[in-house]
């Protein structure tokens, strides 16, 4: 009985329903445009870079939201706006 919905399309995690009126204004303008009126989730995966994804498979990046999203990695460390929005492929060691 899995309904394959409300997976993110890039990771597979199970997304948290968000109703579109909430995203629409959690995104910036140009995200706006791409929102369709229809079901939204929220991917919880850290590393994931989708922030929303509807039914169609269609996502909205982290890097559209106004505000870095908490759980997201790099969000955690609030003063690094800028490199979590450049991060690459791996940020992950600190060597
Ligand atoms: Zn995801």
């Amino acid at each position: 009985m899995n309904n394959q919905l409300d997976r993110c399309p890039i990771c597979g995690e199970r997304g948290v329903s968000v109703p579109y009126k909430t995203v629409t204004r959690i995104v910036n303008q140009d995200a706006r445009k791409l929102v369709a009126e229809d079901n939204y989730f929220l991917c919880m995966d850290s590393r994931c870079d989708v922030g929303y994804f509807n039914s169609e498979k269609e996502t909205i990046d982290k890097s559209m939201f106004k505000r870095p999203i908490w759980f997201k990695r790099g969000a955690e460390q609030r003063i690094g706006n800028e490199e979590w929005r450049n991060s690459g492929s791996n940020s992950d060691g600190n060597t």
